[in-house]
């Protein structure tokens, strides 16, 4: 029986944090994102955190061997032996093969990579309306997705706030570096077979259904 080794690759805003909360409770598989990890970094002001927070800022991406590391003691934590879903990682192709080269040492790999497709005006709506729960991360949208009350996480009562690096102008930065940097990893899958698109710009419950019928029929075709 092998495991369920899942990425969720997309435009940044696409909707991968969303789909990973209602995933996670599923599929009982640890949700590891990079972004979260690395502002849990610049949040506790480790070595890591400094380093990386000038380029988060700008809508850059760290350099992979900050990244690689990273998600690579994650990976092998005891709680991501039975799968795992990873969002925002890999971001470049360099980490994807990287990635590869990791799992392959651990006798493991990829199952697939789900693609959730959003054209790039989305993207900006999407994020411009982005709010995030300061203590959880939980996501909402002040038009498609509001809370009970306005500014407060209906999951636990804290203040919800928007990401500094969702500003209009870093935006349109990570835009261009998804555009640049982490497409060509769509066609590294592709030829692998494992690539796997979404339409993501259906409603968040849609989504999920899509995405839940792809992982139903990878675990028919692997048995897993
Ligand atoms: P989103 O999915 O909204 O783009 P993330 O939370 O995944 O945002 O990432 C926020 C920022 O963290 C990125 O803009 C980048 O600076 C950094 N980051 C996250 N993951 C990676 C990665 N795999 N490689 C390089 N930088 C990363
Ligand atoms: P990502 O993790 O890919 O950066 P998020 O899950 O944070 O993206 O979603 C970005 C924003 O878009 C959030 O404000 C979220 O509430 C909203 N959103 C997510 N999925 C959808 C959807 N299918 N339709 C409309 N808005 C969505």
């Amino acid at each position: 029986m092998s495991e369920l080794n899942l990425i969720l690759f997309g435009p940044p805003g696409a909707g991968k944090g969303t789909q990973a909360d209602r995933l996670r409770s599923d599929f009982r598989l640890p949700f590891i994102s990079t972004g979260d990890m690395l502002r849990e970094n610049v949040k506790e002001g480790t070595e890591l955190g400094k380093e990386a927070q000038k380029y988060m800022d700008a809508g850059d991406l760290v350099p992979d061997d900050l990244i690689v590391k990273m998600a690579a003691e994650r990976l092998q934590a005891p709680d991501a032996q039975d799968g795992f879903i990873l969002d925002g990682f890999p971001r470049t192709l360099e980490q994807g093969k990287e990635l590869d080269k990791l799992l392959s040492q651990l006798a493991r790999r990829v199952t697939a990579a789900l693609l959730i497709d959003v054209p790039d005006e989305e993207v900006v709506r999407r994020i411009s309306g982005r709010r995030v729960c300061v203590k959880s991360g939980h996501n909402y949208h002040v038009d498609f997705d509001p809370p009970k009350r306005e500014g407060i996480c209906d999951q636990d009562g804290s203040r919800l706030v928007q990401r500094d690096d969702d500003k209009p102008d870093v935006v349109q930065n990570r835009l261009h570096v998804y555009h640049e940097q982490t497409e060509p990893l769509i066609e590294y899958y592709d030829e692998r077979g494992l690539m796997r698109r979404i339409d993501g710009t259906r409603s968040p419950a849609d989504v999920n259904d899509h995405i839940r019928a792809v992982i139903a029929t990878l675990r028919m075709e692997d048995d897993v």
